[in-house]
Formats: structure tokens, sequence, C-alpha cells
């Protein structure tokens, strides 16, 4: 975000600000900590103050929020983090700023910070504050230079190696895990690597045969829309001579790679089918399937639903679509272009998928493409939909990075799309102009947000312009509203002047169930509602039930893109690992 300078004095007034932060804490008065804060300042707390994810804005409702926490968490030793990138003045939205990483420790242990100190009537003030919980001191990740010692057994000739003790601990003949996860992509990987370094038995099922085929049964044509560079899973980067974007089976090959290398227990081709919460042994009573029939009881303490935003298609009812004589596919299922080679396809939806599906239909060689909008989408090029992810162009240490990433409290960041957005509009212009032309309507997300705080909010509704738009804008792919369209017939698309849009295939590309359907399906109403929401942002910015406790004790949710789930699934891990040591309820 904007631009960045360095000097030696940042340094001084970064680590004077923080002794005065210090100060204020131990003296528990609210004035004193509050004279620190800017008149616009927000603060975002993940686990270090409050055992959640809160966003709180104002100087004075941040300085009542932090008070009341101080005697449980004990925050002390706000110094700058040696080792990490040092204060630098860099401007954000806008706005000038020193941006100083810091440490600190409480109760629990090592914190992180990141505060932005900006010069209000004569002193320096807070104008952004990220604190973070690390590490559950004498629970440490061994993955931060701790590497576990073997030297019990390494030589015991007679006793067990490390492949049976793998074995013995995929098997889970004698026991049960702690953790079930369920979903074998990358939020189950990230979290089962998370909980397995932490101590934390933790067993994935995946109902498919491999590890990694929600990503290898997606269509012919799937390459990540966003950069290697942001998308690396925990502790293991993907090699540096991989392409810019990855294709979707060299990914799924990976998961497969990773899941072996961080020596996680996964069950595929076991489904989760149903499960109850036992109230009175605080732990839930699930039945797991497997493909050759077989069931199995588990009583794990918590669930985590890595269960994936994509995984059950929704398909509308359209009216007289049952009556239609061609093929029906959900864009989930479609394939490859090549099977329809001089057909003429339907493709309703124009988000991501439908656009890919279209473009994919016509660069195969169908006779006849035609896309149909239901509602406005965003379009954005490929090339400035990586704007989001600039500050992972900045010269500092990936770790940095990842913190920095979740540094900007709600208001700032949704500030900071709205700018995005603005100058990928004036950068697609021409483009834009193009597809409006041909009767595209567009769409810029909530107060115009960007795709990012879309995906946030309803898990899609945009498009990475990789070619397709351009067709749309030559003509080479049509493109018809649906509210033009009566009904569906034998032939087609029955337009309500009385044309019709004859096709030999209909592609739905109309989206998938969220996380939280399945999990209503699965653990029924009374859990479900229990639950609460999950998905979307509450009052304060942060999204709802993911990463953080849902209303139902034991019931977790991680989902997202990539770096949502790198990032988060350590803030997901350090809050189960705190409820199995019993540091919070
Ligand atoms: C077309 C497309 C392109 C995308 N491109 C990108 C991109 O470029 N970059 C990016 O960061 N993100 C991208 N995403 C978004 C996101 O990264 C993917 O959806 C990703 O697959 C999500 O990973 P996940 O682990 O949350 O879930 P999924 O990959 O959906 O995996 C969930 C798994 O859980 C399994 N499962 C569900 N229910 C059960 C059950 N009851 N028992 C056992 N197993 C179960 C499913 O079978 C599935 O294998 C894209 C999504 C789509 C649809």
């Amino acid at each position: 975000m904007d631009g960045i300078l360095t000097t030696s004095s940042t340094q001084a007034t970064a680590q004077v600000w923080l002794d005065d932060f210090n100060a204020a804490l131990a003296s528990g008065d609210v004035t004193r900590i509050a004279t620190l804060i800017a008149e616009e300042c927000h603060w975002r707390d993940i686990l270090a103050f409050t055992w959640d994810l809160h966003t709180t804005s104002g100087a004075d409702a941040i300085a009542r929020r932090m008070v009341p926490t101080l005697a449980q968490m004990a925050p002390r030793g706000m110094t700058l983090a040696s080792g990490r990138t040092s204060p630098r003045r860099v401007t954000r939205v806008g706005v000038d700023a020193i941006e100083a990483i810091f440490t600190f420790e409480t109760s629990v242990g090592p914190c992180n910070g990141v505060v932005r100190l900006v010069a209000e009537h004569g002193t320096t003030r807070a104008w952004t504050l990220m604190t973070a919980l690390d590490e559950i001191r004498g629970h440490e990740d061994p993955a931060n230079g701790r590497r576990w010692q073997n030297v019990d057994w390494k030589r015991n000739f007679g006793g067990e190696n490390w492949l049976d003790r793998r074995k013995k601990a995929q098997a889970y003949t004698d026991h049960d895990p702690a953790v079930l996860v369920v979903g074998a992509a990358q939020a189950g990987l990230c979290i089962a690597a998370r909980l397995t370094l932490l101590g934390v038995d933790t067993l994935v099922v995946g109902r498919e045969a491999r590890i990694g085929d929600s990503w290898r049964r997606r269509y012919h044509a799937l390459t990540l829309h966003n950069e290697t560079r942001v998308n690396h899973l925990p502790y293991m980067p993907f090699p540096r001579s991989w392409p810019v974007f990855i294709p979707k089976d060299m990914l799924a090959n990976w998961f497969e790679i990773y899941a072996e290398a961080m020596e996680l227990n996964v069950w595929t081709q076991t489904e989760l089918t149903g499960g109850d919460w036992d109230a009175a042994a605080q732990c839930w009573d699930v039945t797991l399937r497997r493909t050759d029939g077989t069931e199995r009881r588990m009583r794990p303490r918590h669930i985590v639903f890595a269960n994936g935003v994509s995984t059950t298609p929704i398909t509308p009812d359209l009216p007289g679509l049952k009556d239609f004589r061609g093929t029906v596919r959900h864009s989930g299922d479609y394939g490859s272009g090549m099977d329809w080679q001089g057909k003429r396809a339907l493709v309703l939806g124009t988000g991501t998928s439908g656009h890919d599906v279209a473009q994919d239909l016509c660069v195969s060689g169908a006779a006849e493409v035609t896309l149909i909008q239901r509602s406005p989408s965003l379009v954005v090029s490929l090339k400035e939909a990586q704007a989001p992810y600039a500050l992972y162009d900045e010269d500092v240490p990936f770790e940095d990075l990842d913190l920095l990433a979740i540094s900007f409290p709600f208001p700032i960041y949704r500030r900071s799309h709205q700018r995005i957005t603005a100058m990928n509009r004036e950068a697609d212009r021409v483009l834009l102009e193009g597809l409006q032309r041909r009767g595209f309507r567009l769409y810029f997300g909530p107060e115009d947000t960007g795709w990012q705080i879309m995906y946030q909010q309803r898990g899609g509704g945009y498009y990475f312009d990789a070619g397709c738009s351009q067709m749309i804008v030559d003509g080479k792919i049509g493109l018809i509203q649906f509210d033009d369209i009566e009904r569906f017939g034998t032939e087609g698309a029955v337009m309500k002047d009385g044309s019709v849009k004859p096709a030999d295939l209909i592609v739905l590309a109309t989206g998938y169930e969220g996380q939280a359907a399945s999990a209503r399906r699965l653990l029924g109403d009374e859990v479900a509602d229990r639950m609460g929401k999950v998905w979307g942002f509450d009052a304060e910015g942060e999204l709802q039930g993911m990463w953080r406790p849902t209303g139902q004790p034991g019931l977790w949710f991680l989902g997202g893109g990539l770096a949502q789930c790198r990032i988060f699934s350590k803030v997901l891990a350090l809050q189960i690992k705190a409820r199995e040591l019993g540091i919070t309820a």
C-alpha cells in the first residue's frame, strides 16, 4: 500500500511510544492509555488481549476494552522486535506513518504487534494497532528452530522405528484423535500441520480417493488466479522454480507431498456422515464411513470443518430446465471443453467458473458459446487483481509480510480495498467499457470495496479476467441477460421475445453451498442453531465463526484462499491447543 522510507529516528520514536504504552498499561488507567491513541485509531486483537478476534475503533473505546483484560492477560514488555523488519516510514491508504513490528509477553506467552504511528497534537499516537498471540509458553511450535529430538529411539534396533510409529499413529486402532478435521485440501492440511506440530493428535478425513482431488476434479484448464509467492502452505514453501500461477494438478500433487512430509494423519475415501455433541462428556460422537462400506465411530473433542466453500454445488430450480433435451452440468462436474467441439453451449453465471468454462469451451472448438448473466458482476483483469497482494512485493521476510497482512483493522482494510478498486477500474477502463457496450452489467462490490470483500461476504460473484472478457467484447462469446429468458425448453433458452437460443449443453456456474449448510446437514439443527453464523463480517468487521469460536463448543471452521488458510490456521490451532491445555474455555 503506497510507499516506504527507512530513517534512523523512526526506531527511537517507535520505542518511546512503546515505552509509554508499557507504562500506561501498567497503570491500568483508561485516560492514560487513550492519550497514546490517535483520534482516528483502530485496534485489531488476535487472541493476545481478548482470546478472540476483535476490532475496536476510537481512543476511548480501545482503552476501555483493553483495561478489563489486563489483570488476566498481563500484557507487558512491549519492545521493538529484534531480527524482524525495523520500524519504517510508510504510506498506507494515503496516511504517512511509522510502521513498527514489536513483541511483548502476556500470561499466556509471547505475542507480536504492529503499530502505525502518526503525529497528532504535537505528540506521537497510534493510528492502527494490531496485537496477536504468537505462541503458548511451554508449548512452542517446534518448527521455530526447536527441532524435535529423536535420541531416545533412533538406534533402538530391536524396537519401533519411524515408519512403525507413523503407521500406528495413522491407524487409530486403540484411541481416537483429539481433533477430527473434515476435508483433505489446503484448509484441512494447514490446520492439521499446525496442530500436529503443537502436539495435538489430529486426524484428517477426506471423502475423495486422493488428497488434493478437490482441485484435480476442477475443470481441465484451471490454473490458480493468484500468484505463487502469496500461496505457500505453512512450514513448506513451494519450490522456487514453480510457475507464477500454479496449475491445479500441480497444486493437488503438492498437497500429497505436503501431507507425507509434515507427517499428517490422513484417511482418504472416508466421509463424515453425521455426529452428535455429547454435552456431558464434552466431546463429539461421530460416524465416519469409508468407501468400502465400513464405518468407524469416534469421540473427538473438536471437529474442524475444512470442507470447502466450493464443495456442494448449488443447482437452482430453473423453470423448464428439466424439459431440456441436451446435457445439463454444474461447473464443478463440467470436465473439458474438448468434449464439446462443434456443439452449442449456454453457461449460466458470470463469476470465475462461468467465465473460465465459457472460455474453455470457446477455445476448445465449441460452435457457439453464450454466457447468461443473472446479476451484475465484478470484472478485474488478472494483472490488476494482484493489487491486494502488493504488500508481498515489499522487501521484508515472508513471516513479517504475513504479520503485516493481518495488521490492517477492518475500517482501514475496507478503505484500502476501495482505493484498490478505484485504481483497478481506471486501469481496466477500456476493457470494462467494451463489456458495457456488449450489455454486461458491472458491479464493484459493496460500497465499491472490490473482489476480496465480496469473497469474504458471499464467496464469489467476480471474475479475474484471464481472456474471457475480451472474447465477450470481441463477440466470440455471446452474452444474454437472465431476465430476458422466459424459461428453458427442449431446445435451449426460450427468450421473452419468443425466440429460442438453442444449445446442446447448459452449464450451471451457479456456485456452491457454504460450509455452515453442510455442518447443519451433518450435525443437525440444534447444533447449527447454536453455532451461529459462519462467514460474512460481524459488526466489527471480523469474519463470523471462521477460525474463532462458534456458539457450539468444539466446533470450528477454516477455509478460504491459500494465504488465508496459511495465516489463520495458526490462529485456530492456538485456540484449540489452549482449550486442550485448559488455559481458556
Ligand atoms: C474454480 C476455482 C478457482 C479458485 N482459484 C483460487 C486461486 O487461484 N487462489 C486461491 O487462493 N483460491 C482459489 N479458489 C478458492 C479456494 O482456494 C478453493 O476453493 C480451495 O479448494 C478451498 O480449499 P479448502 O481446503 O477450503 O476446500 P476444498 O478444496 O473445497 O476441499 C474440501 C474437501 O472437503 C471434502 N469434504 C466435504 N465434506 C466432507 C465430509 N462430510 N467428509 C469428508 N470429506 C468432506 C471435499 O470432498 C473436499 O475434498 C478457487 C476456487 C474455485 C472454485
